[in-house]
């Protein structure tokens, strides 16, 4: 069973589940040009491989949970 609680120790990498809509750090493997950066995932997408250098080698670490609008029951489903 996944844990409640997101924790930002947890390294994800591609294929892997995501299990907390966030904002992660990413981190690309050496000598691809992208570094270091952002990005917003969503639950139960799957982190993707980059697509330039480092392919699997890239890594996600949760840096701010956020569940994704879409999550939330309280808010109007657009028709
Ligand atoms: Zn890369």
């Amino acid at each position: 069973m996944a844990s409640k609680k997101p924790n930002t120790k947890d390294s994800f990498q591609p294929t892997d589940k995501v299990k907390w809509s966030g904002i992660y750090d990413v981190v690309h493997g050496k000598g691809c040009k992208h570094g270091e950066h952002q990005v917003t995932c969503v639950t139960n997408e799957e982190f993707p491989p980059c697509a330039t250098t480092c392919g699997s080698g890239v890594r996600f670490r949760l840096y701010e949970a956020a569940k994704h609008l879409g999550e939330y029951k309280r808010f109007k489903k657009k028709a």
